[in-house]
């Protein structure tokens, strides 16, 4: 078969390719605990699954704009005034397949040929990938643990070129949960900003931040440059609903247009009576988040406590997102030099799916989910943490 040149620079989704590797292992009746893919184990509300109901009841079944139905970019636009007090215009906001559909609309309506995408590591599997099949460069700026994975100014310095266009930020970070404080962000913002460097802000974890870290939006920095900046966000994680594919993102009506041009020729309307459900977990009580929240920051608690426990292994304390992205180089050795021979160890032993640190650019490191109940949690732990010390 000759598939294009294109796609053999591209790697299929290492987070969902474990996850699919612990649900072949689970039907071939092995016992596998799956902490490798990032989704909540939470339903999606019943008030949103309600709504959806409805609207098929009522058959809102058809094709609607390819941007989004006009009450769900409103009821986007009102979710950034209730929490960051910043309301996008309707035209401002378009409602895509999910965070996942939004950003590769940005990297292909933002990038030339060989322009190149400032991406702090660890990154999320997929903003290199993307940012090679728009056409541009993935330039991975390093950082470390005791920096809690954060980016410096200096480090962006550092890794900036004439060729530089695009800086994607994303915090919580997908896969250290570490945050950025508001300050912190609003000194990279000003740095990209003065350099006339596109931020992507993907905030898909934003309503999953635990105090005392506090969410940090860049939508008010949109709001002043909106030529320089767009935010990405979506209902996957804060309302528990990964398989309605619901991403949304705040840009100029200009990069609005050029994306809803790209979902016209692909993929036209995010599902209908979807969108509906959208509108009622964004307008409705934010309670069901609260409780999912709460429950998330308990088992990050319980899962940091055996994991400080594990000698030579650095992990900071995640603000946010779900996922711990401890260092375990200290445990490598001839039989597992690196973070994948050290997952396959963990999954054929402790049976536990992690997902390599390689994959998020960092391969001193490995990254657990805990998107499961405590109990699982606590199993795996103990189980990853016997392979740890044997
Ligand atoms: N973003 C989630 C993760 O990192 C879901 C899987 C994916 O789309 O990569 O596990």
């Amino acid at each position: 078969m000759r598939i294009s040149l294109k796609l053999s620079r591209i790697k299929p989704s290492a987070t969902l390719a474990m996850n699919a590797k612990a649900q072949e292992l689970k039907a071939q009746g092995v016992s596998v605990i799956s902490l490798a893919v990032g989704e909540p184990d939470f339903p999606t509300p019943a008030h949103v699954k309600a709504a959806a109901v409805a609207a098929l009841d009522a058959d809102f079944t058809r094709y609607t704009p390819v941007p989004g139905i006009p009450e769900l970019r409103d009821a986007v636009g009102g979710y950034f005034g209730r929490f960051y007090g910043v309301t996008p215009p309707r035209e401002a906001v378009i409602v895509s397949n999910g965070g996942k559909q939004a950003l590769f609309n940005l990297f292909t309506s933002l990038l030339n040929p060989g322009e190149e995408v400032l991406i702090p590591a660890p990154y999320w599997v997929s903003y290199p990938d993307m940012t090679i099949l728009a056409g541009g460069v993935p330039v991975p700026v390093p950082t470390d643990p005791e920096d809690d994975f954060l980016v410096s100014v200096e480090a962006l310095d550092k890794a900036c070129s004439p060729n530089s266009r695009v800086l994607v930020l994303n915090s919580p970070s997908n896969p250290t949960g570490c945050c950025y404080t508001r300050e912190q962000l609003d000194a990279i913002m000003e740095w990209a900003v003065s350099r006339n460097i596109f931020v992507i802000s993907d905030e898909i974890y934003d309503q999953l931040v635990y105090a005392p870290s506090e969410p940090a939006s860049c939508v008010g920095w949109w709001q002043k440059h909106p030529e320089n900046v767009a935010v990405v966000n979506g209902l996957a994680k804060s309302f528990a609903m990964t398989g309605w594919r619901i991403g949304y993102c705040v840009a100029h009506p200009d990069l609005i247009k050029a994306q809803s041009k790209i979902q016209g020729q692909s993929t036209s309307n995010v599902c209908s009576f979807a969108q509906k459900g959208a509108v009622a977990a964004l307008t409705g009580s934010y309670d069901c988040v609260a409780e999912m929240r709460a429950a998330f920051k308990r088992r990050r608690d319980l899962a940091m406590e055996v994991v400080s426990t594990w000698e030579g292994v650095r992990c900071p304390n995640p603000g946010g997102a779900f996922y711990l992205f401890p260092d375990v180089s200290a445990r490598y050795n001839a039989a597992t030099p690196d973070s994948t021979t050290l997952c396959t160890r963990i999954l054929e032993e402790a049976k536990v799916a992690l997902v390599p640190g390689a994959a998020f650019g960092d391969d001193r490191c490995v990254r657990f989910s805990y998107a499961v109940d405590d109990n699982t949690l606590l199993a795996a732990l103990e189980a990853v943490g016997k392979v740890l010390k044997s």
